[in-house]
């Protein structure tokens, strides 16, 4: 059997790379992103009634690299120090035999812009560009299962760095997100506080400096112990449409 799906949509969002992007929906709130419906599926009836669900799933391609790079039966996740391996099947890596993505958010609503029609969400771990293959409402009584057990992910994980703004950097995000628009201060915030560096990180020491990109701008970084010090927000080098302007 072979199957062949279009995407319905395409998200925008502050990820415009892979380094930051937390490894599950919810752990960056202030993430707003939109889901920017393709035709024909740019309709408003096709969401009647999507308003009164505050949640829902987001079924999507990871298209950056994992289609390219197939599946092994046995991955490292970074929750585990990217040391220990379990079954792909048993984790939430993007490197799988289909590389399909599944993330539940905060839905607030459709928004038109001319001939545009774009639906915003929150706290999403996609990619900038990501194809949308599919949402679903989140239904309460069938999906959350508060006796569930979360096997080696158990526990949502803990805030790992305190993060502080040198003043080059808050001079730079007054200028840069002057109207607090992009809530860029609070995004960087939240995406290095829950530590994006790879698992495997604890074995050099040594590297300390650490560049992120969001909304297309370089953020540089420095750990010291258990703070992480935002030490510059460089603007985007050039106008290439990836950022998403919201
Ligand atoms: N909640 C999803 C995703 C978990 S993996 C699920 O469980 O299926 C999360 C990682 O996916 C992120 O850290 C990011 O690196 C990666 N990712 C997000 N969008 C991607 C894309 N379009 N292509 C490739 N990788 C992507």
């Amino acid at each position: 059997m072979h199957f062949e799906f279009e995407p319905i949509g395409l998200c925008r969002s502050p990820y415009t790379d892979k380094f930051g992007i937390p490894r599950q929906p919810r752990l960056v709130p202030a993430a707003e992103a939109r889901i920017e419906l393709l035709p024909p599926y740019d309709r408003e009836e096709a969401f009647a009634g999507l308003e009164g669900f505050s949640h829902l799933w987001l079924l999507f391609v990871f298209h950056q690299d994992c289609l390219a790079a197939g599946w092994r039966p046995q991955v490292r996740p970074p929750r585990l120090g990217g040391r220990d391996k379990v079954g792909v099947f048993a984790s939430r890596s993007p490197y799988r035999p289909n590389p399909i993505g599944l993330s539940a958010v905060a839905q607030h609503g459709l928004e038109r812009q001319g001939k545009r029609l774009a639906l915003r969400i929150a706290g999403a771990d996609l990619l900038d560009g990501t194809p949308i293959l599919d949402l679903k409402p989140y239904v309460p009584y069938a999906d959350a299962i508060p006796e569930a057990e979360g096997g080696f992910a158990n526990a949502r994980p803990q805030a790992r760095f305190q993060v502080g703004f040198s003043e080059q950097a808050r001079h730079q995000l007054a200028e840069q997100d002057a109207d607090g628009r992009l809530r860029l201060r609070e995004l960087i915030e939240q995406v290095i506080a829950q530590d994006p560096r790879p698992g495997y990180m604890d074995r050099y020491p040594e590297r300390r400096e650490f560049v992120l990109q969001l909304h297309a701008r370089e953020i540089h970084w420095r750990v010291d112990g258990d703070r992480a010090w935002v030490t510059s927000v460089h603007p985007p080098r050039a106008a290439k449409g990836s950022s998403i302007g919201l």
